[in-house]
């Protein structure tokens, strides 16, 4: 399966449309599929092309898929178990793709296995997990394979064919209407559709071949992950009928909101406050990153309130990009003065007066006010770039 992207895997361009997303994936698979290519490594192929069309046929996950990139989205489907009691050797590959198959090709085997159900689970996590990706730990509770009759529902582990409707898992029934005899099937109910039932009952799951359990299970959360994103652990779910995969788990995240930073896609914004003296005259100031680095930026001589500086590289890192953290810068007027301060402040104050009485009698037409309001202009774009 490899680190090909999935659109490399359908070779389609990556703004492929849904009809040409499915149109490549029935070609592909045709060629493919295990009874028809006789190539070594066709069965490969055939797996990771019904993987991407998995992905990519899907709006959502196409969608989580273009914004985490390759690498991190699968990695991200690639959980593991923490701990726990028993059942080692638990493997989460994929191979739940018949369903997709069958329904192409007009398949459905009468008794085929069904597949386990999915699951849905819901996770917190603060916004430096969000940023830089985490593991987190997470009990699910979930139904397994039974260890004692290894999901064959049978204390001998071994299934036998039902007698009632020999094996094929279906009742026909003859029944005489007005209309004459009518042929009606139905799933066998001795043996559930399967046509097969256990040797021998297992007692500690009933015959089920499952038993319900608490894991603990670490999920890799990429970084760059939004809010409402769901991961999919392959596997993780219910589940399955003897011989058949285990649903999926999805955990869908929810990003505490942080109280010092927001996030504005690949960005990161914070403010910093300064004084109407280092607004005018320009400071440098120390700024905290989220994850607790101590950056020195310099505030240029006449900043204006709300102007946003920018500390490159700072932000969300995602697929290989980095984000900017940016500083919104907040003046804060003194609301006690000392003695000194208040005789610096009227001595400013005056000397303000004669600066826009000159102003005035230069040109009349310009108040005092929109100039502030240009300078504001010129600046911002200045510090965007
Ligand atoms: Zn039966
Ligand atoms: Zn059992």
């Amino acid at each position: 399966m490899g680190s090909e992207s999935y659109y490399d895997v359908l070779s389609v361009p990556r703004n492929a449309t849904e009809t040409d997303i499915k149109k490549a994936y029935r070609n592909l698979a045709k060629k493919y599929h295990p009874d028809v290519c006789k190539e070594p490594g066709s069965e490969e192929k055939f797996k990771s092309i019904n993987e991407a069309y998995t992905v990519l046929s899907d709006e959502s996950k196409r969608r989580q898929y273009d914004q985490l990139g390759h690498e991190n989205y699968v990695n991200a489907s690639k959980g593991s178990y923490g701990g726990g009691s028993g059942g080692s050797g638990f493997s989460a590959d994929f191979s739940g793709f018949g369903d997709i198959f069958d329904s192409f090709f007009g398949g459905g085997r009468r008794s085929a296995p069904r597949q386990g159900d999915d699951l849905l689970m819901r996770i917190q996590i603060n916004l430096e997990d969000a940023v830089f990706g985490a593991q987190k730990e997470i009990d699910v509770m979930h139904t397994e394979q039974c260890p004692d009759c290894e999901g064959t529902g049978s204390s001998t582990k071994k299934t036998i064919t039902c007698q009632k409707c020999g094996g094929s898992g279906q009742i026909r029934q003859v029944k005489n209407s007005l209309f004459g005899q009518m042929m009606t099937t139905s799933p066998c109910p001795n043996c559930g559709g399967h046509g097969k039932i256990p040797e021998s009952i297992c007692r500690k799951c009933n015959g089920t071949g499952r038993t319900k359990i608490r894991r603990n299970v670490t999920v890799h959360v990429p970084p760059g992950i939004e809010s409402g994103m769901r991961l999919r652990m392959e596997g993780y779910g219910e589940a399955g009928d003897y011989g058949a995969s285990n649903g999926d788990l999805y955990i869908e995240v929810r990003v505490i909101p942080n109280p010092r930073f927001d996030r504005e896609d690949d960005n990161l914004v914070t403010q910093c406050e300064i004084t109407p003296a280092q607004a005018a005259l320009g400071c440098d100031v120390l700024v905290e990153t989220l994850d607790k680095k101590t950056v020195s930026l310099k505030v240029p001589a006449g900043i204006s309130y709300g102007t946003h500086l920018r500390i490159p590289g700072e932000g969300v890192r995602r697929r290989g990009n980095f984000g900017n953290l940016l500083i919104r810068v907040v003046i804060v007027t003194p609301k006690r003065l000392s003695a000194a301060e208040r005789e610096l402040y009227e001595q400013l104050l005056a000397e303000e007066g004669n600066a826009s009485k000159m102003e005035e009698t230069k040109d009349p037409k310009s108040s005092s006010g929109s100039d502030v309001l240009r300078g504001e202009k010129k600046k911002k774009r200045s510090f965007f770039k």
